[in-house]
């Protein structure tokens, strides 16, 4: 009998069958595919934004859902301690833009890598190709799994790091979702998070890879805004996304109303000076088309829509654009109202929004507080952060934090 069975290969599952064995437990990690850490591989674009060099204050502001429930598991690996540990295991890291951490090598592939060599110096037992399909229980405490092949492990705690829905090429199914709700807990409902917007108004479509640069993207919540960012975005053929786009869905309400989006192409300017220096443009080019005037404003494939979706004949010269025309572009130029249809499916999402409920996990050892001698760990949670590495860092933390926790359980249990 193994001490302590690990479910799920990925960024939490090796974090936590690592710690574990630091720890003295005997450890066995079970994994579905035929490598592990598949998505790492994807993330950051193939380079693995593994973290954030911030404070735990600071972190936790990035984590809009259950922040609190994180205190002891950035305590127990904090972002630095992540870092200093993925130096120590030969995988030297170099901190950039908005303090992203990613390999010095800038390859993910060296994250993964790192990982497996320090596995198997600590002698974890790792079963590849091995989809865990069922939790089993003695006497209300865990005592192993069965796989879909047919197979049974034995154990004495168990953590289950399935991850959530996102990328499920990557092998992220949800099974998790399925094991712990079969043990008796409650999972929140599940929706894709950092993901595009399919707008109601075609128009982005008609510019669609246009990348729009320092734009403000706006969501009005009550009496305050739900989001308000300036940033980056991208026209795509169903509606928006980019960066902004994709930390904007993270604020999104989880059910009920969406709220409208609001694109100011020209955050830096006040409107009044926008007006003025339209007046100007439109009189210097009397015999221009407006587009062509619209060009001194925004890229060609946007400048040839724009007059539309404002509502100003796009044929028009700049001496036949009267008042009210010439008001209409500079309201366009300072807020285009966009409605979201909906979130681009789970399959092309960062981050599944939603998952077990933390209530019944212990955060001070991700313990379950139903099923003793369960653990969990990742995404497969009821937690998610924005980007900049937070995701990955939660990932590894809570994976870390159960590892220790389910060892010490493991070393109890034998000798009672
Ligand atoms: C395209 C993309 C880019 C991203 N980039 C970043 C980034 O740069 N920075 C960041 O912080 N976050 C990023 N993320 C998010 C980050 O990848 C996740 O937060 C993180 O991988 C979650 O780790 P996890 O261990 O919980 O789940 P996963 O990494 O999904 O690992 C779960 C593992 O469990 C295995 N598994 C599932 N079911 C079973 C089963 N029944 N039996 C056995 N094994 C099973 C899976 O095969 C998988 O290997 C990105 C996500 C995506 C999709």
């Amino acid at each position: 009998m193994d001490d302590l069975l690990v479910v799920g290969g990925g960024a939490s599952g090796m974090m936590a069958a690592l710690r574990a064995a630091e720890c003295g437990a005997r450890v066995r990690l079970l994994e579905r595919n035929e490598k592990l850490g598949k998505k790492i591989y994807i993330t950051g674009k193939g380079r693995c934004n593994m973290t954030n060099d911030c404070t735990l204050e600071e972190f936790l502001r990035e984590v809009p859902r259950n922040p609190r429930f994180l205190y002891s598991a950035l305590a127990e690996l904090s972002p630095q301690a992540l870092m200093e540990r993925m130096e120590a295991m030969g995988c030297p890291v170099q901190v950039q833009r908005g303090r992203r951490v990613f390999p010095a090598s800038e390859k993910a592939s060296d994250v993964t890598l790192a990982l497996s060599r320090r596995l198997r110096a600590l002698h974890v037992g790792i079963e590849l190709n091995t989809r865990v399909s069922g939790i089993l229980t003695e006497k209300d405490r865990v005592c192993g799994c069965t796989t879909e092949d047919g197979r049974t492990f034995s154990c004495r705690a168990l953590i289950l790091a399935t991850g959530g829905l996102s990328a499920p090429l990557t092998g992220s199914t949800g099974d998790g979702y399925r094991l712990a709700r079969e043990t008796g807990h409650e999972v929140t409902p599940l929706r894709p998070s950092l993901t595009g917007i399919c707008t109601v108004e075609t128009w982005p479509s008609m510019a669609q890879g246009l990348s729009l640069k320092n734009v403000r993207l706006s969501a009005p919540g009550g009496k305050k805004f739900l989001f308000d960012q300036r940033g980056e975005m991208l026209l795509t053929h169903y509606g928006i996304s980019g960066p902004l786009v994709l930390e904007l869905t993270s604020h999104l309400p989880d059910s009920g109303e969406m709220p409208e989006i609001h694109l100011c192409l020209k955050p830096a300017v006040e409107e009044a000076e926008l007006d003025a220096r339209m007046v100007k443009d439109l009189s210097a080019s009397p015999g221009r088309s407006v587009q062509r005037i619209l060009e001194g404003y925004m890229p060609h494939s946007l400048a040839r829509i724009f007059p539309e979706i404002c509502g100003v004949r796009p044929e028009d010269t700049g001496a036949q654009i009267n008042r009210e025309s010439r008001k209409k572009l500079v309201r366009g130029l300072k807020d285009l109202t966009l409605h979201i249809r909906s979130l681009r499916p789970m399959d092309e999402a960062v981050i599944t929004r939603g998952g077990v409920v933390v209530r019944q996990v212990d955060p001070g050892t991700m313990e379950s507080r139903l099923l003793p001698g369960l653990f969990f760990a990742g995404e497969l949670l009821d937690v998610d952060a924005h980007t900049g590495g937070y995701n990955l860092q939660i990932a590894f933390a809570t994976g870390a934090l159960a590892g220790r926790r389910a060892a010490e359980y493991c070393l109890r249990e034998e000798t009672v």
